[in-house]
C-alpha cells in the first residue's frame, strides 16, 4: 500500500487561513445542511449548529415540516427553510445561493426522499458533501455515481462504504477498491474509522487525531457540518475534508480529559470545536 501523507497539524497549517479581521458574514461562506425526518430531526442540529461553529458566515439547514420549531429553537442562529412534507425531505427547492451543501444527515429512506435525492443530484452544481443516508441511497444503483460532480466529499462509516464499493477481503483491497473508486468518479472518499483515511484520486491521508469518544449517535452528522462549512469557506474539497477531519478527532482528544470516553456525546465535540481552533494559533 502507498505511504500516507500524515494529517497533523504541520499539514494543516499549510491549508488553514484563520478568519480575516475585514470579514463579514456575508462573505465568510454560506452552508446548506439537507436532512432530517420524523424522529431524527437532531441530526440536522449537530450538522448545522456543527457548520456554524466551524466558522462560515451563514447556516441554513432545509428540512421537513416537523422539524421547523425545533431545529429554530435549538439553534437561533440557523435559518430553517422546510419541505413541503411533514415527515421526510420530497421536494429540495430552495431560491437562495449556498456557498456548500452537506445533505444526508437524519435524511432516511423513504421512496418520496430517494425521489428528491436524486432529482437533486441531476441539477446540483453547489460543492457538495454526502452522508449517512444519503450514501445509501446512491448505493442503490451504480449508474447513480454518474451523477456526482467532481470533487463532491462523500463520508461514509465502513457499512456505508462497504455498499457504495462492495465487500472487501483485505485492508489491501478495501484500499484498492476505494482509489479506483475515487479515480473513476472523480470524487473525495473520507473513510471514517479509526483511524479516518482521506482518499482522493491516488493521494491517500491518514488522520493522527480522534479517540473511541467519538463512537457515539451523532458524531459523523458533526462532521458533515464541519466538512461542510469549510466548503462554504471557499476551501478546496480535499483541504475542506482534511481540516474537517482533523478537528473533529482534536475535538475528542480536547474533551476526553474531562467527558472520559463513556460520557463523551457528539454535542460535546461542537462545544470543544473553539479549543481545537485556538490549538492551530
Ligand atoms: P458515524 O458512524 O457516521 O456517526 O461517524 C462516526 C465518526 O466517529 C467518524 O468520524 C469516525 O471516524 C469517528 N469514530 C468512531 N469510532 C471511532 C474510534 N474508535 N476512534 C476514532 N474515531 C472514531
Ligand atoms: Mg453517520
Amino acid at each position: 500500500m502507498m505511504t500516507p501523507v500524515s494529517i497533523d497539524k504541520n499539514e494543516i497549517l499549510k491549508y488553514y487561513k484563520p478568519i480575516a479581521v475585514d470579514t463579514h458574514k456575508g462573505i465568510q461562506g454560506h452552508a446548506l445542511i439537507i436532512g432530517g425526518s420524523y424522529g431524527k430531526i437532531g441530526a440536522v442540529c449537530l450538522s448545522s449548529k456543527a457548520a456554524l461553529k466551524a466558522g462560515c458566515g451563514l447556516v441554513t439547514a432545509y428540512i421537513p415540516k416537523c422539524g421547523y420549531q425545533i431545529v429554530q429553537i435549538a439553534i437561533p442562529e440557523v435559518m430553517v427553510l422546510t419541505d413541503r412534507n411533514k415527515k421526510c425531505i420530497s421536494n429540495i427547492s430552495f431560491d437562495l445561493q449556498p456557498d456548500a451543501i452537506g445533505i444526508g444527515p437524519g435524511i432516511g429512506q423513504d421512496e418520496v426522499t430517494r425521489k428528491a435525492f436524486l432529482k437533486f443530484l441531476k441539477t446540483n452544481e453547489i460543492p457538495l458533501v454526502i452522508d449517512a443516508d444519503g450514501l445509501n441511497i446512491l448505493s442503490q444503483n451504480k449508474a447513480w455515481f454518474l451523477l456526482l460532480q467532481p470533487g463532491t466529499i462523500l463520508t461514509p462509516h465502513p457499512k456505508e462504504l462497504e455498499r457504495l464499493i462492495g465487500k472487501w477481503i483485505s485492508e489491501e483491497e478495501k484500499f484498492e477498491k476505494t482509489i479506483s473508486f475515487s479515480l473513476q468518479y472523480n470524487v473525495i472518499v473520507v473513510m471514517k474509522g479509526a483511524p479516518t483515511y482521506i482518499i482522493d484520486g491516488e493521494t491517500l491521508y491518514k488522520n493522527t487525531t480522534g479517540n473511541q469518544a467519538l463512537a457515539t449517535a451523532g458524531s459523523g452528522d458533526v462532521l458533515t457540518g464541519i466538512i461542510s462549512s469549510f466548503l462554504a469557506q471557499g476551501y478546496e474539497s480535499v483541504q475542506a475534508a482534511i481540516l474537517g477531519v482533523y478537528l473533529h478527532g482534536l475535538t475528542a482528544d480536547l474533551a476526553a480529559p474531562k467527558t472520559g470516553f463513556q460520557s463523551f456525546i457528539a454535542s460535546d465535540s461542537i462545544s470543544n470545536l473553539g479549543a481545537a481552533f485556538l490549538s492551530l494559533e
